[in-house]
Parts: C-alpha cells; sequence; structure tokens
C-alpha cells in the first residue's frame, strides 16, 4: 500500500500530535528522511505518491517518535550553529541554548592569536568543533568520558574537517599534569536529579549522565569550577552552560575559585544560561 506525500503528512502530524510541540515539522522532517529529499520537496510535490517501502519506514519512524525517542535520533542528525552534526543516543541532542555558549566563547577568543582551548563533556562534539570552525588558529582539546560520545565526536569533526585532540577523561582527570589553556568552555549536566522536568518531551530518551550530575544538579559546575584555576594561564577564561535558576550559585562557586568579570547572559527565552568569567588568581605570574 501507499499513500500521497500530503495524506501521509496529514495521518503523522495527527498521531505525534499529543507528544510534540511541532507535530507538523516532526512528519515533514520524518518524511523528507524517508524519501531522502530535502523538506522543501514536500511542499512543491504534495501529490506525490510515497512508495510502499517508504511508506513503512515512515510508519515505524512515526510510531518510534511516540516513544518518544527525538527526532535527531531518528533521522541520525541535527543542525547546530548552521551546521549539520550526526546525532545518536549516545549524545545530548545539540541544543539552540548552546549557540549562545559557542557565541560567547568565540567573543572572548582574540583573533588570530593561536588560543588552546578546552571543551570539558564535549558530547557529540559540536562546542569543539563549531569553535575550530570559527577559530581556524585555534587548539583545540575536547574530553568526555564515554568513549561512545568520542567516537561520535570523532565522526563530526571528521564530517567538518577540524582537527581537534580527543581524549577519555572526565572532567580534567586524565589531561596531562602540565596542560594549561586560555579558555575552558563546558555544557555539562545541570538538572537536578529526580527533576519534574526528566520526564517531559523527549528528555527520558537522552542519556541520564549527559542532564543529571547528582542531587544539586550543580555538581559537574563545581567539579569544572573547581579544577579550572589550575589548567589556566594568567589571563585565562571560562564559560559555562547552566539551569536557568543557577545563575547565583554559579557566580558564587566562580568567584571562590578565583574568578573575576563574572558575567551572565539569558538564552532565546530570556532565561540565565551562560556565565563567562576571567581567571584572577590561579597562582600563576600574569606575564
Ligand atoms: N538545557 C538542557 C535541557 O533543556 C539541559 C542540558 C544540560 O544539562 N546540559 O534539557
Amino acid at each position: 500500500m501507499s499513500e500521497q506525500i500530503d495524506t501521509a503528512l496529514n495521518w503523522a502530524a495527527g498521531v505525534i500530535g499529543p507528544r510534540s510541540e511541532s507535530p507538523r515539522l516532526d512528519a515533514e522532517l520524518l518524511l523528507a528522511h524517508c524519501l531522502g529529499k530535502p523538506r522543501s520537496y514536500l511542499y512543491g510535490h504534495p501529490e506525490d505518491s510515497v512508495d510502499a517501502g517508504c511508506w513503512a519506514r515512515f510508519q515505524d519512524l512515526v510510531r518510534a517518535r511516540l516513544k518518544p525517542t527525538p527526532i535527531a535520533y531518528l533521522v541520525g542528525a541535527r543542525e547546530f550553529y548552521s551546521l549539520e552534526f550526526a546525532a545518536t543516543p549516545s549524545a545530548l541532542v545539540p541544543r539552540p541554548e548552546t549557540e549562545l555558549l559557542v557565541e560567547r566563547a568565540l567573543d572572548l577568543l582574540s583573533p588570530g592569536r593561536a588560543t588552546r582551548i578546552l571543551d570539558l563533556g564535549t558530547g557529540t562534539g559540536i562546542i569543539a568543533i563549531t569553535l575550530k570552525i570559527h577559530c581556524p588558529d585555534a587548539r583545540v582539546t575536547a574530553t568526555d568520558v564515554d568513549p561512545a560520545c568520542l567516537e561520535l565526536a570523532r565522526a563530526n569533526a571528521a564530517r567538518h574537517g577540524t582537527e581537534i585532540e580527543w581524549i577519555e577523561s572526565s572532567w580534567y582527570d586524565a589531561l596531562g599534569a602540565n596542560r594549561a589553556f586560555d579558555l575552558i568552555v563546558a555544557n555539562p549536566p545541570y538538572v537536578a536529579a529526580g527533576h519534574p522536568f526528566l520526564t517531559e518531551g523527549d528528555l527520558p530518551a537522552e542519556p541520564e549522565i549527559a542532564l543529571t550530575p547528582g542531587p544539586t544538579g550543580l555538581e559537574a559546575l563545581e567539579a569544572i569550577v573547581a579544577g579550572a584555576p589550575r589548567r589556566l594561564d594568567a589571563d585565562g577564561w571560562i564559560a559555562v552552560e547552566h539551569g536557568y535558576d543557577q545563575q547565583a550559585p554559579v557566580a558564587a562557586m566562580l568567584e571562590a575559585a578565583g574568578f573575576g568579570a563574572i558575567e551572565c547572559r539569558e538564552d532565546h527565552n530570556g532565561l540565565p544560561r551562560v556565565t563567562t568569567a576571567k581567571i584572577v588568581e590561579n597562582g600563576q605570574p600574569s606575564a
């Protein structure tokens, strides 16, 4: 049995409706994926028929969407900072909030300077790779504790022809003792364990380790901030993404660790989301 493009989309949007904020878009992305065409093709060919194999695959994806499974995992890709990245269930789906983190990190980098950047808990690798693309002179190192994430991140780097140093490590643990950086950047897990938010939308399908660091939600940020002064050279910066209600505790931990120029920016929803700070006391000579 086969269907027309528009009837297939109407059916899928209806089925997905109760489980997604964007059922029509989801249906279009999944059908375009099955057809191997861009989404715009669907608008130009609403009456084309979808062959039986494609219709069957599409129905399977629509059912998987209801589990829920994020669209990015179903189609194996997600756009971030106008670049396409592979996405798998090993890592968090790239989010628009994290574009703000990249933007802020880029603001901190002086053009033409061979900056050393460390991205902690890289996941899909989007932060490290986007920074390297926009700042080709930078030397970028990225860590993740999960080898499956590093494999995904490596594939994404290869896709964009970027060279990054990948290290399997829990935060700073496996970095050589004398490694120093000019910028540390991270989108760590920051949702408190047991928070009702974790049961909403597609979050149940994403890796818990990438979302939840522990009971307070601040554990990973604390480890990253506490370890940063030892890893930053004089005038080094840190940029972290955090929860909308974590601006004050993050500022406090940065101050306690010897950072100044602490500045928080809001995401596209008007929520405090990214904090940057400069090291002022790390026991290193300042010139
Ligand atoms: N902001 C993410 C969300 O909306 C949380 C990501 C994270 O913990 N780094 O789910």
